[in-house]
């Protein structure tokens, strides 16, 4: 695959596909503008190299509609005050219109297209969609890492019409993390699992079981892995036909002689609710009609001891339902242990970025995702279509 920096830019119409699905409020102001900054490296450099820049990106799931709430308006607004510089925005992302602007672009100029979603094809990589959008361009970069594990007409159709592509600053360091320096760890190697379902993760618990050297599992996965030890968990979250799969994973890990951990203890209520009375109780003494809703102090001792001499951590899914105060101290817990670490430690996307954020500790991780769909495939071990297609286009 071809990176933007060893590609000719030097006055030509570069295209960027980045992923500036940020979160809005009711107003359309932005909330979190981390996707717009961690592009920033990529669009400075074909500035400096005067390149005549075209933007264009997703927002929500207009679901091939034009729906004004979903314009890009306030995302090339923000890249307008980050950049200090004009960002102009087409009303559309194809047409006449479009045209014309992209003509009389000037080198060092930026114009952002409207959101490509409101367009059906887009999501259905549609052959001719692509080549429309290809035709606005001399040169492709993707930097949309948050895509790049959908087969969409705007990272992958589109590589078969651009003359040139490749992957920029963003994509780079994502692949990096998640990818390069997880082949060859520093060890110990730890990874640490949460989130709710044993389903959606089961791939990546696969996939990385056999290159850990301890695996953590908490959250509400966790209680599919105490039953499958013949645990009973009360009405806590489990999924009663993975259970064999949790308990092939824990016999791996013994073959393999990966050291796995799951909670002793735990935050349990009897709903899911920041009203309901909880107690703290070992795992083994939940009351059948009460549910875990977060690791226990116990647990937070251990889970610190397991990671206190890790190189290496990895943590994708919060501990406990860290949405409600009450059961939010296991996940704020473990981002304190992880930012006090020594580790190199990188924390997939969504959630976990999410309670990185409310601890106030995102300066001290060392790599946070900004994609967490694409960062899970890659610990599943796939290989994301449009990092696919970047590789064939460079061939
Ligand atoms: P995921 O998207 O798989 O990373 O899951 C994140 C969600 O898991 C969050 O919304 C949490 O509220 C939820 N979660 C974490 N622990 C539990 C639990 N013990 N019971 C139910 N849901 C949980």
């Amino acid at each position: 695959m071809k990176y933007i920096n060893q590609i000719d830019l030097k006055g030509k119409r570069v295209m960027f596909r980045f992923d500036f699905n940020v979160p809005l409020d009711n107003s359309q102001n932005i909330t979190d503008d981390n996707r717009i900054r961690a592009v920033l490296p990529s669009i400075n450099y074909a500035l400096d190299e005067g390149a005549r820049i075209i933007i264009i990106s997703h927002l929500g799931r207009p679901k091939g509609k034009r729906v004004p709430q979903m314009s890009l308006a306030p995302v090339a607004k923000r890249l307008s005050r980050l950049l200090d510089k004009q960002v102009l925005l087409a009303g559309d992302c194809l047409g006449p219109d479009v045209e014309k602007m992209v003509q009389e672009l000037n080198p060092g100029c930026v114009l952002m297209l409207e959101n490509l979603r409101f367009y059906k094809e887009e999501e259905a990589n549609d052959d001719e969609f692509a080549k429309k959008l290809a035709s606005f361009a001399d040169v492709y970069i993707d930097d949309a890492f948050g895509n790049a594990h959908r087969t969409h007409a705007s990272n992958v159709g589109i590589t078969k019409y651009v003359k040139e592509c490749g992957a920029g600053f963003l994509m780079k360091k994502e692949i990096n993390y998640f990818q390069t320096q997880l082949e060859k760890p520093v060890r110990p190697f730890v990874a640490i699992i949460g989130g709710s379902k044993v389903s959606d993760k089961l791939s990546t618990l696969i996939n990385l079981i056999k290159k850990v050297d301890k695996l953590i599992i908490g959250g509400g996965m966790a209680f599919t892995f105490l039953k499958a030890q013949g645990i009973e968990v009360g009405k806590s979250l489990v999924e009663d036909h993975l259970i064999s799969q949790a308990k092939d994973i824990i016999e791996q890990a013994q073959k393999l002689g990966v050291k796995l951990f799951l909670p002793v203890d735990c935050v349990i209520a009897q709903s899911k609710s920041a009203e309901s009375v909880t107690k703290i109780i070992p795992v083994q003494e939940i009351f059948p009609d009460w549910m875990g809703l977060d690791i226990g102090p116990a647990t937070i001792t251990l889970f610190r001891e397991v990671i206190a001499n890790a190189k290496t951590i990895i943590w994708n899914g919060p501990m406990g339902v860290f949405e409600i105060d009450a059961f939010s101290r296991g996940t704020s817990a473990m981002v304190h242990a992880l930012a006090g670490s020594h580790a190199l430690t990188i924390v997939g996307g969504g959630d976990t970025d999410v309670a990185v954020q409310q601890a106030g500790e995102s300066e001290n991780i060392s790599y946070i995702s900004t994609g967490g769909g694409a960062s899970l495939e890659l610990l599943e071990g796939k290989i994301l279509p449009a990092i696919e297609a970047l590789e064939k286009c460079a061939n």
